[in-house]
């Protein structure tokens, strides 16, 4: 069953119940054009969030917010770049002005890099670390400045990956950068647990989008057997929808004892 037609049941099912595990919640989802992002945003909004769809690419984000819309979620899209902090000021006010405050934040906007540190450009590693850790850092700060203002719970999730408990060759600056978001996932649990918010990051493996599409085709123009690698590692890629799942309980209250926890996704990946 694709994705979409998970989202459709879940749906039903609620609706059916009269029960949603983010009623009347609003979330920021970074990065939501795409991917495990759109996935996010998606499956949020089937549990009744009102979800605020961020993306660089402002298209792919309108995209998204006419799937939630055509699945009867609420959904509004905003263009920026995470990683620009007068675009991310613009986009926190945004979601208050559209929605009133912001209850969820998931820092899931994240670029990749296959290249040995002899090879690599101070601009490439820069940009690395300017999307995935800065950006991470930029999105928290004015986001928890919001929830700490309005006195109410909130729960952060950061989308780091198995690259950011274990590392691999030509992964330096990805997995640099993805050790930076658990870092900083833990000091700002034990900064925010007094105010009620939860920080927690999520780590999968290659999951089926088009990051790990281009990953998996550039190690096969290096001759590396691709399939071998990712069977051996984690016996099948993993869907966007997966993670969407472990995303929504770090964002719910089914969660409520959680933070400061990297949580692998990855089929065993990393227990090997
Ligand atoms: P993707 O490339 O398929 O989609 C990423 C989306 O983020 C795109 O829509 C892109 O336009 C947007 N984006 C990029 N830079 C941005 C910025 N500065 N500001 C706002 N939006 C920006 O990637 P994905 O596979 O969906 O990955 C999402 C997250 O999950 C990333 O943080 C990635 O590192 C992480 N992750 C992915 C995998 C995987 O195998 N796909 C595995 C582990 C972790």
């Amino acid at each position: 069953m694709g994705d979409s037609q998970t989202n459709e049941l879940i749906n039903k099912n609620r609706k059916e119940k009269k029960e949603m595990r983010l009623q009347d919640k609003v979330a920021l989802v970074t990065g939501a054009g795409r991917g495990i992002g759109r996935a996010i945003a998606e499956r949020f909004a089937v549990e009744g969030a009102r979800v605020v769809v961020n993306d660089v690419n402002g298209e792919s984000a309108q995209e998204t917010v006419e799937m939630i819309k055509t699945q009867g979620g609420t959904a509004a899209p905003i263009e920026g770049d995470t990683s620009q902090e007068t675009h991310v000021e613009r986009m926190v006010q945004f979601v208050v002005d559209t929605y009133g405050g912001l209850d969820i934040l998931v820092n899931n906007a994240g670029v990749e890099i296959w290249k040995p540190i002899h090879e690599m450009t101070a601009q490439e590693w820069d940009r690395i670390m300017g999307i995935n850790l800065r950006g991470v850092f930029l999105v928290s700060k004015h986001a928890v400045r919001q929830m700490l203002s309005r006195n109410r719970a909130g729960q952060i999730v950061n989308m780091a990956s198995v690259a950011g408990l274990v590392s691999f060759p030509g992964l330096g600056a990805y997995s640099t950068s993805k050790h930076g978001v658990i870092g900083l996932t833990k000091t700002m649990a034990l900064e925010l647990r007094p105010h009620n918010i939860r920080v927690n990051a999520v780590c999968p493996a290659f999951i089926d989008t088009d990051m790990a599409g281009r990953l998996l085709e550039l190690l096969k123009s290096q001759g590396l057997p691709q399939d071998d690698l990712l069977m051996q590692n984690q016996g099948r890629l993993g869907h966007p929808g997966e993670v969407a799942n472990l995303a929504l309980f770090l964002a719910s209250d089914e969660s409520s004892f959680m933070s400061g926890a990297a949580v692998p996704i990855d089929n065993g990946c990393t227990a090997q």
